[in-house]
């Protein structure tokens, strides 16, 4: 069995950016534990401003039925102030995710690409910071996967997405991954099941595109593995657990 700990920086990351790929991993029988950095408080409910110990609450709510609805049942949550995690001192950040490390005990870690897949500076710093508690960790068998975009998925789906202002100005920029994931059928009901679970955050992109808009956006999930020496393109096609997931990750 694999442990999987997904390190992120606000509740609806995990089922926007690897949503499929946590899935996959329950539905495989292996151990996925998510870590949230804040509560989410700095953003808006269904496009509106709302108090932040409001907003918290309802998406620590949302949160459970996302991961509810990939099957994930560890969850832990730190309450960083959101959208200034930036703002907090490295070493205490990076304190706790090693903390995280050294209790979980994972095989792979995964977060945001470098670029925070949104550009995000909550996303950024934390990628970066995931990083630096892994060297301290020090475990070289453990391996990290960064959620990033795809040239393809960027020039598709930006552009609409934008329309909400998901990216921050001059982001993504990782448009080159090692794995891409296509989710079948059933993780793609999932995922877009923990999508729509977050409803401060998602109604007003399936009211303004549809489900075939947001089932398309979802359907494929890309991986940079940053410490690989062999940069090969790896296209996982059809049943995305039929993958030989340890073979592939140590297969570098
Ligand atoms: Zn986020």
């Amino acid at each position: 069995m694999t442990t999987i700990l997904g390190i992120w920086a606000h509740p609806d990351d995990e089922a926007f950016v690897a949503g499929g790929f946590l899935a996959d991993a329950v539905r495989r029988g292996d151990r996925v534990v998510c870590m949230h950095m804040t509560s989410g408080e700095g953003g808006l409910l269904d496009r509106q401003p709302c108090p932040p110990e409001t907003l918290a609450r309802v998406r620590r709510h949302e949160l459970q039925d996302s991961l509810a609805s990939l099957g994930v049942e560890e969850q832990r949550s730190l309450a960083y102030p959101d959208g200034y995690l930036d703002h907090v001192p490295v070493d205490d950040v990076v304190a706790r995710i090693y903390d995280a490390l050294v209790e979980v005990q994972p095989d792979l870690i995964l977060t945001f690409g470098r670029d925070g897949f949104t550009g995000h500076p909550d996303h950024r710093s934390l990628s970066a910071n995931v990083t630096t508690a892994l060297e301290v960790w020090n475990q070289p068998e453990a391996r990290l996967y960064h959620a990033v975009v795809s040239t393809e998925w960027k020039d598709r789906f930006v552009p609409p997405l934008n329309e909400f202002e998901v990216f921050w100005p001059g982001y993504p920029v990782c448009t080159s991954s090692d794995t891409t994931l296509h989710l079948d059928d059933e993780l793609l009901d999932a995922k877009v099941e923990a999508l729509r679970a977050n409803t401060s955050q998602m109604k007003p992109f399936f009211d303004a595109y549809g489900d075939d808009f947001m089932r398309a956006m979802a359907s494929t999930e890309h991986f940079w593995l940053p410490d690989r020496v062999d940069h090969r393109i790896q296209e996982i096609d059809g049943v995305a657990s039929t993958v030989d997931f340890e073979h592939n990750a140590r297969a570098a």
